[in-house]
């Protein structure tokens, strides 16, 4: 039957987690409680990300640090090419090579003053994602992800040269891509598609985003270029006072699309997690990522215990 079909044996797909440097004190504790309970989950990496205009650098940093230092997690810094020249960035990554950190997610930014705006490159700077690829692997061996728009990025001039793009962003070196957040499934397997027939054969590894917020996910995808369908207004509407049911609809969507993308194969996804763990636990839970490799009440299960169950 079709719940069987959707729930029934499969097996658990790889995971990642993205978080963002937190602002106070209160949202650096909460940052860390979901990092507790995420990585009962053992995910491949977490990537922090880094503000539009190096605006976050040092805060970046400290949560790299942390992660890196005590929580036993390989992490991935976000770097961006906005506001800074080749040298400064330079020391940005080797400072992450010194401290242990293999992975790096190399990004052009968004231009100052946010996305919409005109983006200039930096004086001296590296002005691409791609030309930052180049650079980061002339000096350290990191491992390397980049940035992939099922939908193309805002600004190309066509679909066919962001993938043209993407492509170089791989050539020089980069081994994965993580992909804008989409809500059409079908528009990512078509990229997919497209990407393999462009002789791209890493992996682009789907970047999922659960929405609770309809309004300011529209506000925010309008700016990246990611269409949210009429399906997910109806869905949220009237709900704007009732949070809690916002969380449930808001699972069951992101469960919905992660199902029927495991279907077509794909065994890799990344969370936006925006600092939460709950929707993202539940989605993961079920894709049959679970704390722990061995039965829930065993008590030889470390990663059950350090998930708080
Ligand atoms: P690029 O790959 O350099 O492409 C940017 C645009 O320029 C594309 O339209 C491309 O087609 C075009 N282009 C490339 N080369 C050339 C050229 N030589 N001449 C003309 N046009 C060219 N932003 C942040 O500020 N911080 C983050 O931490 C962050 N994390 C992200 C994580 C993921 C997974 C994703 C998908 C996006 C993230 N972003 C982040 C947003 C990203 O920085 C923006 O989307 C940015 O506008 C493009 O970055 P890129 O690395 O894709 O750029």
């Amino acid at each position: 039957n079709r719940l069987e079909h959707r729930f029934g044996a499969r097996k658990p797909p790889k995971v990642s987690f993205e978080f963002f440097p937190p602002k106070s004190e209160k949202a650096e504790a909460s940052l860390w409680k979901t990092v507790d309970r995420l990585k009962g989950l053992s995910p491949e990496f977490v990537s922090v990300t880094y503000g539009a205009d190096g605006s976050t650098r040092e805060r970046t940093h400290d949560v790299v640090k942390q992660l890196s230092d005590n929580s036993g997690l390989a992490t991935m810094p976000h770097l961006t090419c906005v506001g800074a020249d080749q040298s400064e960035i330079d020391d940005i990554a080797d400072g992450y090579w010194d401290m242990g950190v293999r992975r790096i997610m190399a990004l052009r930014g968004d231009p100052v003053g946010g996305a919409g705006e005109k983006y200039q490159p930096h004086a001296g700077g590296y002005p691409y994602a791609a030309e930052l690829v180049s650079g980061l692997t002339k000096r350290h061996d990191f491992e390397i992800a980049v940035a992939a728009y099922p939908e193309a990025h805002p600004e190309a001039p066509s679909a066919r040269f962001d993938l043209d793009n993407l492509k170089r962003k791989f050539d020089n070196g980069a081994s994965m891509a993580v992909t804008q957040y989409f809500f059409d499934t079908d528009v990512y397997l078509r990229f997919r598609d497209a990407c393999v027939l462009a002789g791209i054969e890493k992996p682009i590894i789907p970047g999922i985003l659960p929405v609770t917020n309809y309004a300011t996910t529209k506000r925010f995808s309008d700016a990246c270029g990611t269409k949210v369908p009429d399906w997910m207004a109806d869905a949220f509407d009237g709900l704007d006072n009732d949070a809690e049911t916002r969380n449930m609809i808001a699972a069951n969507i992101a469960i919905e699309q992660v199902l029927a993308l495991q279907a077509e194969g794909i065994d890799e996804f990344h969370f936006y997690t925006l600092n939460r763990a709950d929707l993202c636990f539940a989605v993961c839970h079920a894709l049959k990522v679970r704390p722990g490799k061995t039965a829930p009440n065993d008590p030889e299960s470390t990663n059950w215990r350090l998930a708080g169950y």
